[in-house]
């Protein structure tokens, strides 16, 4: 148990009841956990959210830093082995199997390896109940049956070798440089999860196999089974399947390595040609412990106030006017080996380095030398509780997911899980007494002056000119021995209120009702439309979302710049007669947002809030549509941030190809040009200011849909109030078709950039066709089976790529058109010919697609669909989807007729009617010097 003087002291005053404090933290009776005699465990909890659906862990304490010296990189590629053969699902047949059941490779099925822990993932459905014995079946040939065939893994070892170069470029060289010295030299700086290339290319069965014998066994093991399933039964499964499990003769010592403290301080500069800006992180290290106890918990309390207290500081300090940073930051974060840091990181303005380490550090050291405000406290502590009473509201409402999530971590590091109950009543109970003497002593317990190390990333560029150590650990130095200035606090009015005076009501002055899907629609006497959906889905949250034809498309083309950025620069500059300070000031412990966009036909407003504070989200809307504010000093701040950063956006290769490609897909348009420094000269704040007040102008235009857990008629009066009472002009806009559409025909675009050994790959196939919900479904089938395909193809035979994506898209207006887009990163070597390889797919579509992959993709579907509509989110995209495009929201009770008329046979027909190759771009990057 870890504990400062300071507190304890506190703690012997303040209370006689200290020694409840070392007491443990009880874990939650929901969860079932036992040990099997062979040492395995298991956690098991029931849990409906979502129904007739169950997630299982398998957690491994086994990871990299368990890697000889021969094995560097194979933890990781033995996780990639558990999907290429097992004792009951030899070669690919796992993925065939899940994917027959309806689960997605990727998106549910997934694993991962770290250093210390080899994770894998298995959601299932339980429509067919026999899912969960033979999902449980699964996680066993996992723990312990992989058959690590020779030829599987020398199948393998392409697709590990493709992961690996994915994570090639200026990070990782810059990491490889630092990250041995951060971590001490010790084993964790030696043993990176994806491993030695050398290594990857060349071990032998007999490494990869004395892996998995040594170190995949039971007492490292937990498995964990959360969702709709019943507790004893589970149970009876695990220890069917599990007993016999064996830990090998002579089992090897698991030891867990820690990274040890040096007490010194280090200060390390690395460059790289591909780094765009200069930055400076200070990291301090020190020991992290878990929460066990309630004293651990009282601690993280403190430790969760610092930090929201510490970060509101920066974000008042970054709207000052004599900023000399782009940014910076600072606060606790764990790290790795048993250490958690205190980091401080700043991002000078150009030739700034000096001043802005320093303005950065003053926040730090005036937080040590004077500690934070009672009100800064009292504002803290109310956010804390309003998150807490927002988790408890929801506690019937948590996702399997989240709860596997907790449990994996109770196995891995002993992190205590109380029920949400708990946390509320001992937050609520604590809460008040914490004082600002002892979330000041968090800053003395984490700032100190050994363990320290500075490290200072920059361009090749900038080397000539970079500080050396004296002159930076200088720089801090001057700062603890300078004069600091007390914080002063923003001074608020007391009883300020977003709104002074109520705006006048509008009326309902019509009402109508879709029975069927629960939805009621109200026109107001202003025009304004809603639609209003309230569910059960979440306990105490609404979702809203407005909308109205237009957006950037009315913009002349000379004030497109300042038009399509007037959203993003007034967001940032308050709202009424409050700048953003203030602003977030009288929303403290309210959990309410508005925010509004343009985007380039549409502009609209989106929101959230829990029930209670609806009308504070109702008046920032208001203010948003009535009274946007202007701040001429946070305009001149974002013009000169924004000058900086994207001066130096080409340094990465992948800007580059991202802004080539965009240009290229829109023909070259002029609103599609690049946004680099020049553009920024185009910014005018009045043009933007006036632009977006002319987009709010005319509510009648707007139809809004909330969708969350409210009464119609109680939240009747505050539509009447804060929509109703919007402005109309009744001007019938309508959006503009600029003709903006992607280049015709067979094109190969090719940007070269970067040094590595690397190419990215991007192919699109676009056209006009029949918007339809059918239609729609078979375009969306055609891309799920070329994924399918390209997954066993590119991926599992010619072990070329890692990762292939299918992505399809659909429009209906300016005009009906569809895109199917696949992209990939493999070898430049490569690029050739997997664009052919890509294209023959295609054209195999034309003649032969399976029934199998097509009841694979409609499963699939189906499962997540299912899931979607038991969710705030889908429904309030679907009605406003539906509305902006003028359709029938009753068509969603056609899907299963929709989803009938995909078979084999259609999406063929519709392949081949579309996909004909005529209109055909590859886009590609590929590395400077030809490599090829
Ligand atoms: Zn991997």
């Amino acid at each position: 148990m870890k504990l400062n003087n300071k507190w304890l002291l506190t703690a012997l005053l303040s209370t006689a009841a200290c020694g409840l404090y070392a007491q443990q933290i009880p874990l939650d009776t929901a969860i079932h956990t036992g040990k099997l005699p062979n040492g395995l465990t298991y956690y098991i909890r029931h849990n409906e959210e979502p129904k007739k659906r169950v997630v299982m862990y398998l957690v491994n304490k086994v990871g990299s830093i368990l890697e000889d010296n021969d094995q560097q990189g194979l933890a990781h590629f033995m996780e990639h082995m558990n999907f290429n053969g097992t004792k009951h699902y030899p070669k690919n047949e796992l993925e065939d199997y899940l994917q027959k059941a309806g689960v997605r490779f990727g998106a549910d099925l997934n694993a991962y390896t770290s250093y210390d822990e080899t994770v894998f993932e298995l959601p299932i459905p339980l429509d067919d109940p026999s899912m969960l014995n033979k999902g449980l079946g699964i996680i066993r040939d996992w723990a312990q049956d992989a058959l690590l065939d020779s030829t599987d893994i020398a199948q393998e070892r392409g697709v590990v070798l493709e992961e690996e170069r994915l994570g090639l470029g200026a990070g990782e060289r810059m990491r490889r440089q630092y990250m041995p010295i951060l971590l001490n030299n010790s084993r964790y700086a030696v043993r990176t999860p994806i491993g030695l290339h050398s290594i990857l290319t060349t071990f032998k069965p007999e490494q990869i196999r004395r892996f998995h014998s040594d170190w995949y066994r039971p007492d490292l093991q937990a498995v964990i089974v959360v969702g709709d399933i019943n507790v004893k039964q589970v149970e009876a499964y695990i220890k069917a399947h599990f007993s016999d499990e064996k830990n090998p003769k002579n089992e090897r010592v698991r030891t867990h390595y820690s990274i040890p403290l040096t007490g010194e301080n280090r200060f390390v500069v690395v460059t790289d040609k591909e780094q765009p800006q200069t930055e400076l992180n200070l990291i301090i290290k020190h020991k992290a412990g878990n929460i066990k106890t309630e004293a651990d918990y009282l601690a993280a309390i403190k430790r969760g106030l610092f930090g929201q207290m510490l970060g509101a500081r920066y974000g008042e300090q970054s709207l000052k006017p004599d900023k000399t940073y782009l940014s910076a930051s600072a606060g606790i974060s764990g790290l790795l080996g048993g250490l958690d840091a205190f980091s401080f990181s700043v991002v000078p303005k150009q030739g700034q380095l000096e001043a802005a380490v320093k303005q950065g550090w003053t926040i730090v050291k005036q937080v040590e030398k004077y500690g934070f405000t009672q009100d800064e406290l009292d504002r803290a502590k109310k956010n804390y509780l309003s998150g807490m009473e927002a988790s408890l509201k929801e506690a019937s409402k948590v996702s399997s997911q989240n709860y596997v999530k907790a449990l994996q971590s109770l196995f891995l590091h002993g992190e205590a899980q109380p029920s949400i109950q708990w946390e509320y009543d001992f937050v609520k109970s604590h809460l008040d007494a914490i004082t600002t003497q002892e979330v000041n002593s968090v800053a003395s317990e984490y700032i100190k002056d050994n363990n320290r190390d500075i490290l200072l990333i920059a361009p090749d560029s900038a080397k000539a000119n970079l500080p050396d150590s004296a002159t930076v650990t200088g720089w801090f130095s001057s700062i603890e021995n300078g004069n600091i200035a007390p914080y002063k606090e923003i001074a608020t009015a007391a009883n300020a209120m977003l709104l002074k005076t109520l705006p006048t009501p509008g009326k309902v002055v019509k009402e109508d009702s879709i029975p069927k899907l629960g939805i009621t629609e109200m026109t107001l006497s202003n025009g304004v439309k809603v639609l209003l959906k309230p569910t059960t889905y979440q306990n105490d949250a609404i979702s809203f979302m407005g909308f109205a034809p237009g957006g950037t498309s009315l913009s002349t083309l000379s004030n497109y710049v300042s038009a399509g950025n007037a959203t993003s620069m007034l967001s940032n500059m308050g709202l009424g007669n409050y700048d953003p300070i203030q602003l977030s000031r009288l929303l403290t412990g309210k959990i309410a947002s508005a925010g509004t966009f343009i985007s380039d036909r549409t502009e609209g407003a989106q929101g959230s809030s829990n029930q209670k504070d609806l009308e504070t989200a109702l008046q920032l809307l208001y203010l948003k549509f009535t009274q946007p504010r202007m701040d001429t000093a946070i305009y001149r701040n974002i013009i000169t941030s924004a000058k900086q950063s994207l001066a130096h956006k080409y340094s990465n290769p992948a800007n580059i190809f991202r802004d080539t490609v965009s240009y290229f897909l829109s023909n070259y348009n002029e609103r599609s040009r690049p946004f680099t420094v020049d553009r920024i000269d185009e910014l005018n704040l009045d043009t933007a200011y006036n632009f977006y007040k002319e987009r709010f102008a005319d509510a009648s235009a707007f139809t809004f849909v909330f969708v969350g857990n409210f009464n119609v008629d109680s939240i009747r009066p505050l539509l009447e109030t804060y929509l109703g009472s919007l402005p109309a002009t009744h001007a019938n806009a309508a959006a503009k078709d600029l003709g903006i559409r992607p280049p015709e025909g067979r094109l190969t675009k090719i940007v070269r950039a970067g040094t590595e050994d690397k190419a990215s790959v991007e192919i699109l196939l676009t056209g006009k066709y029949q918007y339809s919900a059918v239609n729609n479904l078979l375009l969306y089938t055609a891309g799920e089976v070329l994924e399918l395909k390209l997954l066993r193809d590119i991926r599992e035979k010619e072990a070329e790529v890692y990762s292939p994506s299918v992505k399809t898209n659909e429009a209906k207006e300016p005009e009906q058109r569809y895109s199917l887009a696949v992209s990939f990163g493999c070898a430049p070597k490569n690029v050739d010919h997997l664009v052919a390889m890509v294209e023959q797919e295609i054209d195999s579509m034309k003649n032969n697609i399976s029934d199998e992959d097509v009841q694979k993709v409609k499963l699939a579907y189906q499962k997540q669909m299912e899931q979607a509509m038991e969710t705030n989110g889908f429904w309030l995209s679907y009605i406003v989807g539906k509305e902006q495009v003028h359709e029938n929201l009753n068509d969603i009770f056609d899907r299963q007729k929709n989803l009938d008329a995909v078979t084999p046979e259609t999406v063929r027909n519709w392949v081949k009617e579309h996909l004909t190759g005529k209109n055909f771009i590859s886009l590609e990057l590929l590395p400077q010097e030809d490599v090829k």
